[in-house]
């Protein structure tokens, strides 16, 4: 899951078109209300934020026509419809006051695997997850396993390993494709990384630097972040 750092706040054209639907007389608020021009420029805010990546998988996603990877939607965290909305008429209006929130959503990929199967929201639908990519600490409680190529919880972290099942992010393919990726990826760069420690440290500060400058971050770029700060962290970086 890749941390989605929201604190810079929601594009003007979307703070300005949930202003006019918070002022119009009679229109609901919730996100099928807002006007659907709105939804591709917001997308491409999401996509961009996420460095063209799907916020559960970490694949490569695009907002507009032709990008590589799968196309990209907007995606709630919290479910626009979630089970106990369904019987609970004040959770009904949170879904419907979250729907709106910026902070809320986030861009996803197409949640198909290869395989046939399915995962991200396309397999979740209206299950409420535990850990919010919205928040630093989503980081921490979802790790990547370079082993088995797996995603795993913190220690007793029930939320997380909950939130994988429920996004599908161990399926054969999806681990079998994210493994090659990650393992080949790390092996150029430590391949770089002989000759002292002094060198490795700066071989390592150098490309992580280089993935946070860029626009469009190397798939499962928040992965390959995290498995560059352990490795720094062994050179005392
Ligand atoms: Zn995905």
């Amino acid at each position: 899951m890749l941390y989605v750092d929201k604190t810079g706040g929601a594009p003007n054209i979307y703070v300005e078109a949930v202003g006019i639907m918070k002022v119009t007389p009679d229109t609901p608020q919730d996100y099928d209300h807002l006007p659907p021009e709105i939804k591709p420029p917001l997308l491409e805010d999401l996509t961009e934020k996420q460095h063209g990546l799907c916020v559960y998988c970490e694949r490569r996603i695009h907002a507009r026509e032709n990008g590589s990877g799968s196309r990209a939607h907007i995606e709630h965290w919290h479910p626009r419809h979630s089970e106990r909305g369904k019987h609970d008429s004040q959770a009904a209006k949170e879904d419907d006051k979250l729907s709106i929130e910026y902070r809320n959503m986030f861009a996803c990929c197409d949640g198909a695997t290869g395989d046939g199967e399915q995962c991200c929201d396309k397999k979740r639908k209206n299950i409420e997850l535990h850990v919010d990519p919205a928040e630093e600490e989503c980081r921490r409680r979802i790790s990547y396993c370079p082993g088995s190529g797996h995603m795993r919880g913190a220690d007793s972290d029930d939320g997380a390993e909950a939130d994988i099942t429920v996004l599908n992010l161990n399926e054969r393919q999806l681990v079998a494709n994210r493994k090659s990726y990650i393992s080949e990826y790390l092996r150029r760069l430590f391949a770089r990384c002989s000759g002292g420690s002094a060198k490795t440290r700066n071989e390592l500060e150098k490309e992580k630097q280089r993935i946070l400058a860029l626009r469009q971050w190397p798939e499962y770029g928040g992965i390959i972040l995290a498995m560059i700060d352990k490795r720094l962290r062994q050179y005392g970086g």
